[in-house]
């Protein structure tokens, strides 16, 4: 299969898409971002790459980074975390309050904000620094050094960031935080502000389509808790379209709303996309489509 050409030819059929979605504006800094912009890279579990649009270029990880602290916190912890968070599809918007109220201050699941926060809150117990472990890891795997947080998104998801706010907030009143929600909250929307290249991306998700097998050739975690983490981004990587991403991609995947989303062939490789318009769900409408036509052209779902 001449996988070059198949993805020039999908960077070409979701062109047109953009102008259905919207870019994420609830986050100043990221409304600037023009919305026809697209970037695809397939990095192979041997390290061969293949790209179309902007594959270099760097974009805003939002949620996308929470596939990276998660697998972070298992790495240390095994799976205690999951006495603090559960692992089921929300089947609501990821910033939702009133499922929090319901469920007693346990989130649903790692990926949408407030189970988010649990996670960094336990990161931040187990290094002392979780945006700098996560940010030495994502160097680590992806092989650039130069890999940071965008300091003008990061203020602006902290000036606007009450939502996130009242969530830690309302869990810390149940007893659900270790650290106290202002450093917590520091160290997410710092996290959600790294920005990196699709290029960058689908090379730092390796250890996902390796069974935790790292860049340096250790190991991150068991197969066992590879195989738990690819199961919940299946379940939960994309919110509450989760369901609908699973029947069109086949996919474990993560998406977030600066419009990337990362997604893992196991045993095969990690392609990223990103495409900044958003659809109602905040999933990127561009790098939906191009990873339906991806796996639907080549039958590298998990299907
Ligand atoms: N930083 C964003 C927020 O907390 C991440 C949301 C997302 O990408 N879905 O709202």
């Amino acid at each position: 299969m001449d996988l070059q050409a198949l993805l020039d030819e999908i960077a070409v059929a979701v062109a047109p898409l953009a102008a259905r979605g919207k870019v994420a504006d609830y986050i100043p800094a990221l409304a600037g971002v023009a919305p026809g912009r697209f970037g695809m890279a397939l990095v192979t579990v041997d390290g061969e790459l293949f790209g179309s649009g902007e594959l270099h270029a760097a974009f805003s990880l939002q949620s996308v980074c929470k596939a990276f602290t998660l697998a972070l916190v298992l790495a240390a912890d095994g799976d205690v975390l999951f006495e603090r968070v559960g692992r089921e599809p929300s089947g609501n918007p990821f910033n939702s309050l009133v499922q929090l109220e319901y469920e007693h201050g346990v989130p649903r699941n790692p990926f949408i904000n407030a189970g988010a926060l649990v996670t960094v809150d336990r990161l931040l117990s187990t290094t002392g620094d979780a945006f700098g472990a996560l940010r030495a890891f994502l160097r680590a795997e992806s092989g650039s050094t130069s890999i940071d947080l965008d300091p003008v998104v990061a203020a602006s998801e902290a000036e606007h960031g009450h939502r996130n706010a009242a969530l830690a907030h309302f869990m810390a009143s149940y007893g659900n935080l270790e650290n106290p929600v202002d450093v917590v909250l520091d160290h997410y929307f710092r996290q959600c502000a790294i920005a990196m290249s699709c290029a960058e991306l689908a090379r730092a998700g390796l250890f996902l389509a390796r069974h935790g097998e790292r860049a340096d050739g250790t190991a991150l975690f068991s197969r066992s808790l590879a195989k738990r983490l690819n199961a919940i981004l299946l379940t939960c990587g994309t919110y509450d379209a989760a369901g609908d991403f699973a029947y069109r991609v086949g996919l474990p995947g993560k998406s977030g709303v600066g419009g990337g989303i990362l997604t893992v062939l196991p045993g095969r490789g990690c392609l990223a996309v990103w495409g900044p318009a958003l659809d109602k769900t905040g999933n990127s409408v561009a790098g939906v489509e191009a990873l339906d036509l991806f796996t639907t052209r080549t039958g590298w779902s998990i299907f």
